[in-house]
């Protein structure tokens, strides 16, 4: 780990908040890294990236293509409609199964979402798969 920005072009910038020394012997310092995980903006993080990106994926590894199936397809979305009534707007759907089911919104959020008024907040996909379950929409 590194307190500084991990771009090595970062100085390049020649920001104004990047000027040290003293008359005569001035130069451009690198940032601190910060928000942006090991970079100071998300410039640095694109720049850094686009440098490395070869090197990362070898590290990581290829993987191939991925699925998510039927079963797996849950989810659970606040659809806002002015006609509707808050309570209204829940939704169970599953696309590929063909269902698009209203539920209530005790069904549709955590008692903390409720709590918390957050009313556009839904409970997680695995959730959402169990509710479907319960409701005898899936097995
Ligand atoms: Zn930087």
């Amino acid at each position: 780990m590194s307190e500084w920005c991990q771009n090595k072009k970062c100085p390049e910038k020649k920001n104004q908040n990047q000027i040290r020394g003293s008359k005569g012997a001035k130069y451009y310092q690198s940032n601190k890294a910060s928000g942006y995980g090991h970079w100071c903006s998300m410039g640095c993080r694109e720049e850094w990236w686009n440098e490395h990106k070869d090197t990362c994926i070898q590290a990581v590894g290829f993987i191939d293509k991925q699925i998510l199936p039927l079963e797996d397809a849950w989810y659970v979305a606040y659809r806002y409609d002015w006609r509707e009534e808050e309570r209204n707007r829940y939704v169970l759907i599953n696309k590929l199964k063909g269902i698009d089911q209203q539920i209530t919104k005790q069904q549709a959020q955590t008692p903390e979402q409720i709590a918390n008024n957050h009313s556009w907040y839904t409970i997680d996909d695995t959730q959402a798969k169990e509710l479907a379950i319960q409701l005898g929409l899936a097995n």
